[in-house]
């Protein structure tokens, strides 16, 4: 009997170590781990400098109010700040940078509606989840938040008809949808979010997920020549532990004035010392490395699967891939055979497996992973 409840749908088996990619279950068996604990142990296990300065922090000082300066808080901001042009809000989970966002949209553009593509995902709290348009994740909630409305993502016709028809005050919204089955943005419909922009709509990117480096680039918006007006990031952040953030562009800081938004943990200095270790480690070099470990990676999958009948695709960027099973496949039980072969792998959407190995991940690392994921297919 558990004393939790039962929201999740756990497997049956408890991971009790980490070393550099590998987690160690109850048994001693050693797992290669291409999911990151979803999407947040980006610099691994073995992150020495992370883990040294979270200890350090709390030796000396564990938590401080935001009612006091924190330098740490700081450090993190200006490195997050792109050259100065955005200022930062720290919070502890995507979630709440989504909701941090959803609520500056709302004072800077008031009254008017917000857009949120279909098959997107923003999380669970109420505002983020009236942005998350699944029926699966709102149903039963209702009434959701007002002046959410909703159309279908890549699909320009029906984004333009949507701002005609409706008082759009912001668009929020993924590069490549995650949880919706790693479904990356078209260059088309970029241009058609910019063109959006000029005409005076907030473009919000959810980043929770892409950002961090994850698909080689320190956000996936920096893919294109866009300049998104509020930014949220959260998961990889910090290196597991808890943290959020929510930028915006200088010219809309004043809207946020003192009191008008607020965290007790948020940008506590746990998590700043060890975001700080997390941005000192995400540097060119780094960043070229996960380039060219995805172009490897891609191209060894593509090897291993694309023969098979069952495989109608493999997409991503960087070290953010899916691959899309046909719907005949049984991937629960795939995932447990990759499970019982030492490989953890993650679902999301319709029939995909998808993969957020640590970026620090090896090249036979990922061999080996493509080896095996070829076997069990
Ligand atoms: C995971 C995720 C969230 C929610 O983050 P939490 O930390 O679970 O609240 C929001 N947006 C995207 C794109 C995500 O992948």
């Amino acid at each position: 009997m558990t004393h939790l409840l039962e929201n999740y749908n756990r497997l049956d088996f408890a991971l009790m170590d980490g070393k550099e990619c590998h987690l160690i279950d109850h048994t001693g068996k050693s797992y290669l781990d291409l999911t990151s604990g979803i999407g947040v142990m980006n610099m691994g296990y073995s992150f020495e400098a992370g883990k040294a300065a979270v200890n350090y922090q709390l030796d000396h000082l564990a938590h401080l109010s935001n009612l006091y300066i924190n330098p740490l808080q700081e450090k993190v901001a200006e490195k997050l700040s792109a050259n100065g042009n955005y200022k930062s809000f720290f919070c502890n989970s995507g979630t709440e940078a989504n909701e941090a966002a959803l609520k500056l949209a709302r004072l800077i553009r008031p009254n008017k509606k917000i857009l949120a593509f279909k098959n997107g995902f923003h999380g669970r709290t109420f505002g983020a989840m009236s942005a998350t348009m699944q029926p699966k994740i709102q149903e039963g909630f209702s009434p959701l938040v007002p002046d959410f409305v909703s159309c279908h993502f890549n699909d320009v016709f029906d984004f333009e008809t949507q701002l005609k028809k409706e008082e759009i005050g912001a668009i929020i919204f993924e590069i490549i949808q995650g949880e919706g089955g790693i479904l990356v943005i078209h260059p088309d419909f970029v241009a058609a979010l910019k063109k959006a922009q000029k005409n005076g709509i907030l473009l919000i990117v959810d980043e929770v997920q892409t950002g961090i480096g994850r698909t080689g680039k320190r956000f996936a918006f920096e893919h294109f020549d866009l300049k998104p007006d509020l930014i949220t990031s959260a998961k990889a952040l910090a290196n597991g532990l808890p943290v959020g953030v929510m930028l915006a562009k200088n010219k809309y800081a004043s809207y946020f004035s003192a009191g008008k938004h607020g965290s007790t943990f948020g940008g506590n200095p746990l998590a700043m010392a060890s975001a700080d270790a997390v941005l000192s480690h995400l540097t060119e070099d780094f960043l070229a490395e996960v380039e060219e470990k995805s172009d490897y990676f891609y191209r060894l999958l593509s090897e291993q699967l694309n023969h098979h009948p069952q495989v109608l695709a493999i997409r991503g960027m960087g070290l953010m891939l899916g691959i899309q099973l046909d719907d005949s496949c049984d991937r629960a039980e795939m995932m447990a055979r990759l499970r019982e072969k030492g490989v953890l792998v993650l679902s999301a959407g319709k029939n995909v497996i998808r993969l957020l190995p640590p970026l620090v991940i090896k090249k036979s690392e990922l061999k080996q992973a493509s080896e095996i994921l070829g076997e069990v297919l």
